[in-house]
Parts: C-alpha cells; sequence; structure tokens
C-alpha cells in the first residue's frame, strides 16, 4: 500500500480508502459478518482511511463500522459527515451539527473522528454553509471531537467556493473523476493549491457502474452513461480483466487527489480492489476504453439547489440522488 499526505492534514493516507456507504445496504444487502470481513481485510491490506456517514443506509453503516473497528480505532483514520440524513432530510443548522457529531461518536464507539464533514452541501445555502455550518464544524474541532474538518458534494463549483476561504481543511469529491468523468480538477484552483487543501476523490466506479453486478434502482446517471459503463464492463471481460481493477487503478494516479474512496462489502471485493494497484494496464485495452467512454464524458446529473449548479440548467431541478 502506499500512502499520501492528505493537505496538511499531516496525515498519511492511503491511496485506496475504505468507502462504507455499502455497509450500510446502500447497493445491496450485506450481511454483519461480511461487513466484519470486509474491514479486517482492509486494515490487514494497509487501508487505513475510513469514510462513512450517517445518511448511508440511516445510520446503519456507522453502526456497522463502529463495530468492525472495536480494537482497531486507533489504527485508522476515520471520516464521518454531517447535515444529511435522508435523501431529502437536509439539517446543516449549527444546533443540528453540533448534536449530528455526538450521534456518530455514539454509533462508531469512540470519543473522535478524525475528519468531520458536511455532506452534500449543494443541498443547502451556500450562506448557511459559509455562517453557520463551517463555523460549528470548527467549533466541534476545537473541542477535539473531530481532528480535522471537511465539505463533499457534487457540485464543483460550490465547492470550490466554499473551501475558498481556508476555513476547512478538506474536500470529498465524487463522480467527477473517474474512466467516465474527468472534471474534477477544476477544484484545483492556485487558492486550493496554495491553502494546501486535501482532496479526496470517491465513486471510482462511478457509484457502481464499472462493477459487474447491475446498479441500483436510485442511480442518477443518464441512460447513455449507464450503457457506456456495461460495454465497458464487458469490454473488459472480454480481455480477461476487471473494469473496476483498472477504473480504480487510473484514479489512484490522480497527481493531487491523496486518497480515493471506493465502496466495498466484502472481503473479495477488497482484495479484488488491493490487487488493483499491482495490474498493468493493456494499452490497446486502455484505448477501446477511452472510446466507449468519449461520447458520454463529463455527462452530470442535477443534485441540489439550482442556485449551486456547476452550470446553468434549462430546467431547474431540486430532485435529490442517494448519495
Ligand atoms: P463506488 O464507485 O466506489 O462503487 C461502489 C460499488 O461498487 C458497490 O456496490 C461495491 O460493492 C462495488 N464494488 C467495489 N469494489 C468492487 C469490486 N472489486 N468488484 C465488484 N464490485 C465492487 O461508489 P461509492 O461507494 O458511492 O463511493 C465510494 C465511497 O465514497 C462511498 O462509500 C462513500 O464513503 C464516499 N462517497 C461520498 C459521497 C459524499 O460525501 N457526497 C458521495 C459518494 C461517495
Amino acid at each position: 500500500m502506499r500512502y499520501r499526505l492528505l493537505g496538511k492534514t499531516g496525515l498519511k493516507v492511503s491511496v485506496v480508502g475504505f468507502g462504507a456507504s455499502p455497509l450500510g445496504n446502500v447497493f445491496q444487502p450485506v450481511e454483519l459478518t461480511q461487513c466484519k470481513q470486509a474491514v479486517d481485510a482492509a486494515v490487514d491490506g494497509g487501508i487505513n482511511f475510513f469514510d462513512v456517514a450517517p445518511y448511508y443506509g440511516h445510520t446503519l453503516a456507522e453502526e456497522r463500522l463502529g463495530d468492525a473497528l472495536l480494537g482497531k480505532r486507533q489504527s485508522v483514520y476515520l471520516a464521518t459527515k454531517c447535515g444529511r440524513y435522508g435523501v431529502a432530510d437536509f439539517d446543516f443548522s449549527r444546533q443540528r451539527i453540533l448534536t449530528s457529531v455526538d450521534e456518530s461518536l455514539r454509533r462508531l464507539k469512540t470519543d473522535w473522528v478524525d475528519l468531520l464533514q458536511a455532506h452534500d452541501i449543494e443541498f443547502g445555502s451556500a450562506r448557511q454553509i459559509a455562517d453557520e455550518t463551517i463555523p460549528a464544524l470548527q467549533a466541534i474541532k476545537s473541542q477535539g471531537k473531530a481532528r480535522f474538518i471537511g465539505i463533499t458534494g457534487y457540485q464543483l463549483r460550490m465547492l470550490a467556493t466554499l473551501a475558498e476561504p481556508g476555513t476547512v481543511d478538506t474536500v470529498l469529491s465524487y463522480c467527477r473523476s473517474n474512466l467516465l468523468v474527468d472534471d474534477m480538477d477544476a477544484l484545483l484552483s492556485p487558492t486550493a493549491m496554495r491553502l494546501d487543501l486535501g482532496l479526496i476523490n470517491a465513486s471510482p466506479l462511478h457509484m457502481g457502474l464499472l462493477a459487474p453486478a447491475e446498479p441500483p434502482a436510485w442511480h442518477p446517471a443518464p441512460e447513455n452513461v449507464k450503457q457506456a459503463a456495461r460495454k465497458i464492463v464487458a469490454l473488459c471481460e472480454s480481455f480477461g480483466v476487471s473494469a473496476s481493477q483498472i477504473a480504480l487503478q487510473r484514479c489512484v494516479q490522480h497527481p493531487y487527489a491523496a486518497t480515493t474512496l471506493v465502496g466495498m462489502a466484502t472481503a473479495d471485493q477488497v482484495e479484488d480492489n488491493l490487487n488493483a494497484l499491482q495490474i498493468e494496464v493493456d494499452p490497446v485495452l486502455f484505448e477501446k476504453i477511452q472510446a466507449l467512454a468519449t461520447p458520454v464524458k463529463n455527462f452530470v446529473w442535477a443534485s441540489g439547489l439550482p442556485e449551486n449548479a456547476d452550470y446553468p440548467r434549462p430546467e431547474p431541478s431540486t430532485e435529490s440522488t442517494q448519495l
């Protein structure tokens, strides 16, 4: 396993991080024993960064991760979130952020998290996130309940704007840098670089589209993106390799993202993803993958309040996404 500094936090995180949303049955049902085996395999394989949220499985993922990390808490970095509690249930108020962290700490069976992030900030008002949510996170940091604080979301412009004052340590972006999309670097403004923001890239498989299983019904990608992903998966199979390994391997090569969070629910998936760090990608295959991805490259979907969108939309929407 390789490790990189997460911005200026000083945390040396594994280049592959454990995304714990699948532990909340977000993609498909998993047993508690499978979750524990997955976490054990991840720690044994050198993964030291775990990301979860109250939203994943309506607190189930936090409960299960807390159980699975009993006796291991000191050897990992643990990140959770606040502000999002359901598909359309958001509360970024100071009071809710302050109570939320205590609830998470109870479920995670720990006295502190290494990173506390405001979850999917494009569903909140930019003013409230700046004036209320981030100051609440800072208060939690000064109490020692979170060592570092960050923001997460899908809309790059809002993430960049809210990170600009230098009041957060990390930014987590998802589904914006993988085989199907590559616009995450919009976050890397000269200010972000000067601030040495820790950048976390999530969803290397485009929330499961580049895995063999059928995507869940809630997946928000347009149909043509889903079809392109199916073709990429089938193409890789015909070459005797897995699309998920190629996708993950490409992501960990990003020059600035400290870690790539991949969602895992079984020890087999953990092993497969650890092996992805060793594979050599056939350039002929990679060219063919790119040919399939190019027609749908950078297709994005609606997420959050219309005023927080990256690009003007023909029809403003407050449609929610599952993650
Ligand atoms: P992902 O792209 O990592 O895909 C996860 C899916 O792929 C799951 O169904 C998983 O079981 C499957 N999978 C993983 N490895 C596999 C393998 N080797 N073989 C077959 N299937 C495999 O999507 P994700 O889980 O949404 O993203 C990763 C993590 O990033 C999340 O769990 C979460 O921690 C974080 N995240 C955060 C946000 C946010 O804060 N807004 C949004 C998205 C993701």
